[in-house]
């Protein structure tokens, strides 16, 4: 094994403990929660490693550099799933729904009208979650939080879209509890089941409050760029 793949092996199964621990520690069952190994800028080499562990779920915040490293390997490869973490433009919302399996990045009613045109013209349906800007932070993408009822009620009235999941990035430099305790009530006013909450800093926190999906990136991998 080169040092690249043992370095991952082992920081994956770290995180896969950790991720167990939280749980018990929260009462909740292990299985009941998706690491997502978030492989945005990273090496080929890197990618080829974490796939060579048995880990199924990516997640990418870019349209076409998700495609360079994944169209070929979803081919070959059909358990793989890909998560697109990133914003959406609706001008790349069929590329988006040929390649990714869920979309977590719905956040407004365009997105909402592309998707769905996007989903019959592909005839590929794909979940969505919605984007919850916690924070009400002006330069993130999302939802405020007392827009999320009226857009659900929209994408289960208007565009036939039955949103699986709610998803929240908290401010940097925040205590992300709150946010995450946000998340969840939002979620479950709305009857929504799953939540993508916690990044490698705060994932542990994220699984006591509820989270379905963990994002993590550099834990998993080591630093980007
Ligand atoms: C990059 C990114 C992550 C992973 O962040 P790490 O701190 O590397 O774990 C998770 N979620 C989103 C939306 C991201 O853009």
């Amino acid at each position: 094994m080169t040092q690249t793949s043992s370095k991952i092996v082992t920081a994956r199964q770290e995180i896969l403990e950790r991720i167990v621990a939280a749980a018990r520690g929260a009462g909740r069952a292990p299985e009941a929660i998706t690491l997502i190994a978030v492989s945005k800028q990273q090496s080929d080499d890197r990618i080829a490693a974490m796939v060579a562990t048995g880990q199924l779920v990516f997640g990418e915040n870019r349209v076409q550099e998700a495609q360079a490293h994944w169209q070929d390997r979803k081919n070959q490869m059909p358990d793989l799933k890909l998560h697109l973490i990133g914003p959406l433009q609706t001008n790349k919302a069929l590329d988006a729904v040929k390649l990714f399996d869920v979309i977590e990045t719905l956040d407004r009613p365009k997105l909402a009208a592309a998707l769905a045109k996007a989903m019959d013209k592909a005839g590929r349906q794909i979940d969505c979650f919605v984007q919850v800007n916690t924070g009400e932070e002006p330069q993130k993408a999302g939802l405020s939080p007392q827009e999320v009822d009226g857009f659900v009620a929209d994408l289960r009235q208007t565009y036939d879209i039955e949103p699986k999941g709610l998803m929240c990035i908290p401010p940097v430099g925040e205590e992300p509890a709150m946010h995450f305790a946000l998340l969840r009530k939002i979620a479950q006013r709305n009857g929504i089941t799953n939540l993508s909450m916690g990044m490698s800093h705060d994932f542990e926190t994220a699984i006591a409050f509820g989270a379905t999906h963990v994002r993590v990136g550099t834990a998993l991998f080591g630093p980007r760029g």
